[in-house]
């Protein structure tokens, strides 16, 4: 398909935007773009939101395809080399030095590669000291020019990087990295997945990765991007001086764009694999990307919106469609955009999952639906609703201008450089298409949409991949071909909108009123008592200017339930959430809320009821709509809840396939001491799940407003809120009862293990261990040192079983004091996916560092934690939920864990770390659980 021939039968439906396509997109004056005489590229930015902070990008426009046969993998383990050893970082002083300043490595120092990129970041950077600023542009440039590439630092990498392999490895990556060939005929795509290949990672030649490094990674290929609070003259002038000496090679070898060429004939890829849970189907449709040249122009910031209403109309369809009882497929997506990963093809993209034994109809299904929007068009009322909505999100990211964060711009940059994406300042966008969107006419969208789904072969790929087991019957290239041409000479018809034209809320129900009001012991909120009972807190911020947020939660919660219930309580949160609300069914209710941004759900806890939701400053009062919905008036949405159990069985049907899912469950059991009611959910259980009964419990969980505190905190206006507070919430039903819920869940105690093994295709090991203590006191203090004891874990884990062992890719510690209604407890959760033959080695120091804790804690690792926590802290507390978190804390048990937060975290010492630690193993609680693979 020629697309210039496509944008321009769209854009000359438009005769006054057609005059405004053609002019160039002038580029944000917020952003210092510059080119050193070497060639390099740089991008600097101040922002100030938040204060005193800093990110630090270097993209490289070079990734996986620019390797060679004997270099497959080594574009990602040069990344990995990063870490290793540079000119001035030796060994691992990057990730020590960047500890010392809060910055932790895989959180806020981390980089990707992929098949033409690898780009490398350091974020939330303290910029308290101007010294920061000049060693994070050094690494940058160490990077850039400074690898030390040293063989031993690269033979103690091959270890990291095969386990990485193995932790990454599923069903669908071994049948792509199997069928890439095949999607990519004559193409080195179909070669280059950036992993590589592990006989070339355990065996390379150092010089085959040096090749590489000197070879591609030179200035005209990378782009140094720097945003955050600082003096951009001055960085500027520190980037010119650090770059600038960096040599271009002589006789450069040119980044060439890897070509995709067409396939007349359609192309049929099926494959199978044991560890797959259910089959998907793909039909792809290649085309030409949007040539650069356009990008710098108006008309495509058009062609974007307009690709994106196609897909934006085209998947609601197809999820009403989903809800039918008679369609072949449980979920079907519609996208438009890269060919699997390849730049230089687009492709149109109709995915779904089929339900069992229905492959060949959902393909047929989705091809119907590709024509039929082709064919016949969207409607207008379907326009309508995608353009209301597109306004809304406009005008909401508009409105919160002046708190972009550092990376939303290094993301945006990094785009603009290795892609062209134009990148005009937000009120130069706001206005262009506040004022052009709605003369965007749909006839264009639509011819666009005739061109993306041609009728025949050329260019086509169909994707299909199974689950493997005995006895199955696949589907055939044969079957898949018949499928499509049924679903080609299929009479259609138009598709045909209904919609519900009434409001939400049809009659306003009688409001109550607020009673009392009291001022907040701290952080500045009001508490509202209101007539019927219920209690609202109310807290007023601009961190973020287009977000108010609501999270309630009342008394009552599953506890209230037996056995009988269990299935109802564990499909509870879904099957609420698939109904409708007022007289809208679920469908009815998506399409109602065109053009508002709000959004609702009620989630059932084990001893509250929670209905949470978010909204605009604008869109409050639909927010508190849906929430008196939730409370009064549930619709019972049968053909969304069947597609809801559909889905779900056939998920578990085949989960215990997964090893990763049955040793997640595995987990589950073992600390709930084989507890029935917080046992994963199975198959068999849903055959107990009943609607009418999860309706009835919601019902009685939402019986009573005066069970409820509702917590209100963003940018809304108060004057406008009270009213609609004493509307909506006021006029929630209640009694005087109320049923508080019971301590029910079961803990494991003791010495546990559940040790076992499993057949797996790639053969994985992985280990949990949990230590418990039910008896701490829940204080700042002891909330603080379980937190530094777990990063302090994950720091000598990933040193020693990571980097000295070579046992794992990654270790994670987590430990924190929580607190409910009945207890506190303390506990430590360590996880680690191992190489199987250094399971005994990896388990052996997960258990030593945790018992040595207790002994004695490293003072340096201590030092790096507290400045993680003193600057991590401010950045949490911009957020609207870290004061919903202070404000329960404070009401719920009395406790303030704000105010003296960084005075606690200064206190702390290694032998108030090794006393916690001390206190916290006492109780002899400590579960293991290991999956080995079996032979
Ligand atoms: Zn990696």
């Amino acid at each position: 398909m020629k697309l210039k021939k496509l944008m321009m039968a769209a854009l000359t439906l438009m005769c006054s935007a057609a005059v405004m396509a053609q002019q160039p997109i002038p580029t944000d004056p917020e952003v210092r773009i510059g080119k050193l005489d070497n060639g390099l590229t740089y991008y600097i930015r101040h922002n100030a939101w938040p204060e005193q902070r800093a990110e630090f990008y270097i993209a490289q426009r070079v990734g996986a395809i620019q390797e060679n046969d004997d270099q497959r993998g080594l574009a990602h383990f040069l990344e990995h080399m990063c870490f290793n050893g540079t000119e001035h970082f030796k060994g691992n002083d990057i990730v020590k030095w960047c500890e010392t300043i809060g910055v932790k490595f895989g959180r806020d120092l981390n980089a990707y590669t992929s098949i033409d990129r690898t780009v490398y970041n350091i974020s939330n950077v303290p910029t308290t000291r101007e010294g920061i600023i000049d060693s994070c542009l050094l690494i940058l440039h160490d990077w850039a020019d400074g690898l030390l590439l040293e063989p031993e630092e690269i033979q103690k990498e091959r270890g990291v990087i095969h386990e990485e392999w193995r932790m990454r490895t599923s069903a669908q990556m071994r049948m792509l990295e199997r069928d890439l060939p095949k999607l990519y005929p004559g193409s080195k795509y179909g070669h280059r997945m950036p992993i590589g290949l592990m006989e070339i990672i355990d065996n390379f030649k150092p010089q085959v990765l040096r090749d590489y490094y000197e070879k591609w990674y030179r200035p005209d290929n990378q782009a140094v991007i720097v945003v955050g609070d600082f003096d951009v003259d001055k960085v500027e002038q520190k980037i010119k001086e650090l770059f600038s000496p960096i040599k271009m090679p002589e006789n450069p070898a040119p980044v060439v764009a890897e070509a995709v060429p067409d396939n007349a004939e359609a192309i049929y890829v099926i494959d199978k694999d044991k560890e797959m849970p259910y089959s998907i189907v793909s039909l792809m449709m290649k085309s030409e990307p949007i040539p650069e040249e356009i990008k710098g122009d108006v008309q495509y910031l058009f062609v974007e919106f307009m690709k994106d209403a196609a897909m934006g109309m085209l998947n609601d369809r197809l999820g009403e469609l989903t809800k039918k009882p008679d369609c072949p497929f449980l979920q079907g997506t519609a996208s438009y955009g890269q060919y699997l990963f390849s730049k230089t093809k687009d492709a149109f993209d109709l995915s779904a999952l089929p339900k069992e034994g229905q492959t060949e109809a959902a393909l047929k299904a989705l091809v119907v639906e590709g024509r039929r929007a082709a064919e016949f068009g969207f409607t207008a009322t379907e326009y309508q609703r995608y353009k209301q909505t597109f306004l809304s999100e406009l005008e909401k990211d508009y409105s919160n201008k002046d708190k972009r964060y550092n990376n939303e711009f290094c993301k945006t940059y990094t785009e603009h450089f290795l892609e062209k994406d134009p990148i005009p300042a937000i009120d130069m966008y706001y206005q262009i298409m506040k004022q052009v969107v709605p003369m965007i006419p749909l006839e264009g969208i639509n011819a666009m949409m005739k061109e993306l789904m041609p009728a025949n072969d050329s260019n086509l790929v169909v994707l299909n991949l199974n689950q493997e087991k005995e006895g199955a019957v696949y589907p055939t290239e044969e079957g898949l071909k018949k499928a499509i041409a049924e679903g080609r000479a299929l009479q259609i018809e138009a598709y045909v909108d209904n919609v519900k034209n009434e409001p939400l809320i049809a009659q306003k129900p009688k409001a109550g009123k607020i009673v009392k009001e009291v001022a907040g012991k701290k952080f500045d909120y009001k508490e509202l008592t209101l007539s019927n009972g219920a209690t609202v807190i109310l807290k007023k911020t601009d961190l973020k200017k287009d977000e108010v947020k609501l999270a309630s939660e009342g008394f009552g919660g599953s506890s209230i339930y037996g056995e009988q219930d269990f299935a109802n309580i564990k499909m509870f949160d879904d099957v609420i959430e698939a109904s409708g609300l007022g007289n809208f069914s679920h469908t009815e209710l998506e399409k109602a809320m065109a053009g508002k941004i709000a959004e609702a759900k009620f989630v059932l806890g084990t001893d509250r009821a929670n209905i949470t939701g978010s909204s605009t400053p604008n869109d409050v009062e639909t927010l508190l709509q849906l929430v008196y919905l939730y409370f009064t008036n549930i619709n019972k949405d049968q053909e969304s809840f069947d597609n809801t159990m559909k889905t779900t069985e056939l998920m578990l049907k085949n989960k215990s396939l997964e090893p990763q899912a049955v040793f997640s469950d595995s987990v589950t059991v073992t600390l709930s001491a084989h507890d029935k009611r917080q046992a994963p959910l199975n198959k068999d259980d849903l055959k107990q799940v009943n609607y009418d009964r999860i309706l009835q419990m919601a019902k009685e969980q939402t019986s009573n407003a005066a069970a409820f505190t509702f917590t209100i905190i963003g940018n809304f206006d108060e004057a406008t809120i009270r009213p609609l507070i004493e509307q909506y919430l006021g006029a929630l039903p209640s009694q005087k009862n109320i049923v508080k819920g019971k301590d029910v869940n079961k803990r494991f105690s003791g010495e546990v293990k559940n040790n076992f093994t499993r057949k797996m295709e790639t053969p994985k090991a992985i280990s949990v261990m949990v230590w418990t203590n039910e008896k701490m006191d829940y204080t700042l203090d002891n909330i603080v040192r379980a937190d530094m004891m777990g990063q302090i874990l994950t720091m000598l884990y990933t040193e020693k079983i990571r980097e000295e062992a070579s046992a794992a890719y990654s270790v994670m510690a987590l430990a924190n004091i929580d607190r409910d209604d009945y207890r506190t407890e303390g506990r430590i959760f360590v996880v680690c996916p191992m190489k199987p033959e250094k399971g005994d080695v990896a388990t052996k120091i997960m258990l030593d560092e945790v018992n040595n804790m207790v002994k004695s804690v490293d003072q340096e690792k201590l030092g790096k934690v507290k400045e993680y926590m003193l600057k991590h802290i401010d950045d949490q507390a911009k957020t609207n939920d870290y004061w919903i978190r202070q404000i329960g804390h404070l009401r719920d048990y009395g406790v303030d864990t704000h105010t003296d937060y960084k005075k606690t975290v200064e206190a702390q010492t290694p032998e108030t770390i090794a006393a916690f630690a001390k206190e916290l193993l006492k109780s002899g609680n400590r579960a293991e659980i290991i999956m080995m693979p079996a032979e």
